[in-house]
């Protein structure tokens, strides 16, 4: 258990705008959703206002599988901002999805010195605020 102080630095919070706020609001809901073209059936990540393979803007919102592969990752070390400093070496992975978009997010449980090229993840949800839930990934199996 942390004891939050007022001398403890409070986690960063992404930033919810009205293109990412789909994203998030199914986070709450243990949801991984991205947006899929409905021209082309491309689908991409980050969010964009149109597509980013064919430039249409009918683009839709559809929930994936949460199934990935690590595409890469480094070790964030100091100097770093006061949250992630205490909790330093902080890792930082690249995930492929199955779907083909990659994900910057974060690993659970598993250590680094563990992490392969490859690994099978699938998707996990950590809530952080009432308004705040990250999209996590787990070695799968
Ligand atoms: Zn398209």
């Amino acid at each position: 258990m942390t004891e939050q102080t007022e001398m403890t630095p409070q986690r960063p919070l992404p930033e919810i705008t009205p293109l990412t706020e789909p994203f998030w609001r199914a986070a709450q809901s243990k949801k991984l959703v991205i947006q899929r073209c409905a021209k082309c059936d491309e689908y991409q990540f980050p969010p964009e206002l149109a597509c980013t393979h064919c430039g249409s803007p009918d683009i839709d919102w559809h929930e994936v599988s949460g199934r990935a592969t690590l595409y890469s990752w480094t070790v964030a070390h100091p100097p770093m901002l006061p949250y992630f400093q205490e909790r330093s070496p902080w890792p930082v992975v690249a995930v492929e999805l199955e779907e083909g978009p990659r994900m910057i997010a974060g690993i659970v449980e598993t250590p680094v010195d563990e992490y392969e090229f490859g690994m099978s993840l699938v998707a996990e949800f950590e809530k952080i605020s009432e308004d705040v839930t990250l999209v996590m990934f787990r070695r799968d199996g």
